[in-house]
C-alpha cells in the first residue's frame, strides 16, 4: 500500500466550527457529483452532517463502487474501510482517508507475518487444506488477500453466521473444511459459533504471541473454530456488571449489544447483532422503551437524538468513543476537500494490485454466500 502523507496546515485546526462547516459545504458544492463523502456510523456529527451516505464499512464501500461518476471518494471511517473502498471501486476513483492516523486497533491485532507464521504452525498439526480461513471485514487488505488465496471468505457482523455455516457445513450444504481459522475478532467468532450450537470446547483461542498459539496439539486437532486473539478495544469495555447495574435501575429496560462484546455480555443481553441490527431494533421499539446499547457512543448518541420517543443510553456510562474514528474531524475533512478542489489529492489510500485481487476474491466469496 502506498500512503501519500501530508500535514494539515494549522489554519484548519484554528478555524471555528462555523467557519469549517461553511468551507466544507462550499467545497462540496464546488466538487458536485465528482465527490462522494461516506460516513461510518461511529463518526462524529461534525463529519456526519456532510456525509452523502451513512452505513457500515461494507455497505459504504458498495455505495462507492456503484457511483462510478464519483471520482473522489472521501471515506470518513478508519484505514481498513478506505482500503476496502479502494478494492471495490474502479481505477478512475480515488479514495481519501482524511487523517491517515485513523486506524483500527482490532485490525492491527492481526499482522500478516503473524498470520502466515500461524498458518505454517497449523500445517504441522492438521491437514491445512481442510482449514478454512475467515476474516471479519475489520481487517487489513493483506489479511483479506491471505484469506482469498487460501480458499476462505470475508464476513461482516451481519453475515458471520452464514459464512461460518458455508465453511463448516449445515443442513443445507456440505462443509468446505474441518475447521475454521477466524480472524481477527475472537468475540464475533465465539458469539456466532456458540449461537450456531458449537460447544465451548470446540472453540479454541489462538494466541499469536505463544508457540502453537498457546495450545496443545490435541486441543487444536479437536477444534472446530480457531479464534485469533484479537478484540475491539471499544466493545471490550462493556461488562456484565454494567448490564446488572442497568437492570437493577431499570427492571423493565432492555439491553442490546454488538457481537464484538464479550460472551458474557452478549449472553446477558436481550438482543444482540450487527450495527444495522441495532439500528433496526431501535426503529422498531415501542414508544417509551428504555434501552441501553453496548456499542460505540457516537452511534448511541445519534440514535438517542433521532428517537426522543425512547430513552436510550450507552451501556458504559463512562463513555466509550472509538478514538481512532474520532480522528476524522471537521478540520481534516475541510482540508482534504479544499485540496481536492485545487486538484491535489491528499491522503489517498491505494491497495497494491496483487493484494487487491485476492482481497476481492475473498469479498466476492462472501457475496456469493450471503
Ligand atoms: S470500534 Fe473497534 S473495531 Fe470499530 S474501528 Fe474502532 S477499534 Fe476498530
Amino acid at each position: 500500500m502506498i500512503k501519500i502523507a501530508a500535514s494539515m496546515p494549522a489554519e484548519y485546526r484554528d478555524a471555528s466550527s462555523e467557519e469549517l462547516a461553511r468551507r466544507i459545504a462550499a467545497a462540496k458544492e464546488s466538487l458536485g457529483s465528482r465527490l462522494l463523502i461516506l460516513g461510518h456510523h461511529y463518526q462524529m456529527d461534525e463529519v456526519m452532517d456532510f456525509a452523502d451516505a451513512r452505513g457500515d464499512s461494507f455497505g459504504l464501500s458498495k455505495i462507492a463502487a456503484e457511483q462510478r461518476d464519483a471520482e473522489i471518494v472521501v471515506f470518513c471511517g478508519v484505514h481498513f474501510m478506505a482500503e476496502s473502498a479502494d478494492i471495490l471501486t474502479g481505477p478512475e476513483q480515488r479514495v481519501i482517508l482524511p487523517d491517515l492516523s485513523a486506524g483500527c486497533s482490532m485490525a492491527d491485532m492481526a499482522d500478516i507475518d503473524q498470520v502466515e507464521a500461524a498458518w505454517a504452525d497449523l500445517a504441522t498439526i492438521v491437514d491445512i487444506e481442510r482449514v478454512v480461513p475467515i476474516t471479519y471485514m475489520n481487517s487489513t487488505a493483506a489479511i483479506k488477500a491471505f484469506v482469498g488465496r487460501h480458499g476462505g471468505a470475508v464476513c461482516t457482523s451481519s453475515n458471520a453466521r452464514a459464512v461460518l455455516a458455508w465453511a463448516l457445513g449445515d443442513e443445507k450444504a456440505s462443509a468446505r473444511g474441518d475447521r475454521v481459522f477466524f480472524l481477527p475478532d475472537q468475540h464475533l467468532g465465539r458469539n456466532t459459533a456458540l449461537s450456531m450450537g458449537y460447544d465451548q470446547e470446540e472453540l479454541v483461542l489462538w494466541d499469536p504471541a505463544q508457540p502453537l498459539g498457546g495450545q496443545m496439539s490435541d486441543v487444536i486437532e479437536q477444534s472446530r473454530v480457531l479464534l485469533w486473539k484479537g478484540h475491539c478495544s471499544v466493545h471490550g469495555r462493556f461488562t456484565i456488571d454494567q448490564v446488572r447495574r442497568f437492570r437493577e435501575e431499570n427492571p423493565e429496560g432492555k439491553v442490546i449489544v454488538h457481537p464484538e462484546c464479550t460472551q458474557d455480555v452478549v449472553e446477558s443481553a436481550d438482543a444482540w447483532g450487527s450495527t444495522d441490527f441495532l439500528i433496526r431494533w431501535i426503529e422498531a421499539a415501542p414508544i417509551g422503551t428504555v434501552v441501553t446499547i453496548g456499542t460505540e457512543v457516537h452511534l448511541v448518541s445519534r440514535l438517542a437524538k433521532e428517537h426522543p420517543e425512547l430513552t436510550i443510553t450507552c451501556l458504559d456510562d463512562e463513555v466509550c468513543p472509538c478514538i481512532t474514528m474520532a480522528r476524522i474531524d471537521a478540520p481534516h475533512l475541510a482540508w482534504v476537500l479544499e485540496e481536492a478542489m485545487e486538484g491535489r489529492i491528499r491522503n489517498q489510500i491505494t491497495v497494491d494490485p496483487e493484494t487487491a485481487r485476492w482481497s476481492l476474491v475473498a469479498l466476492e466469496r462472501m457475496l456469493e454466500i450471503t
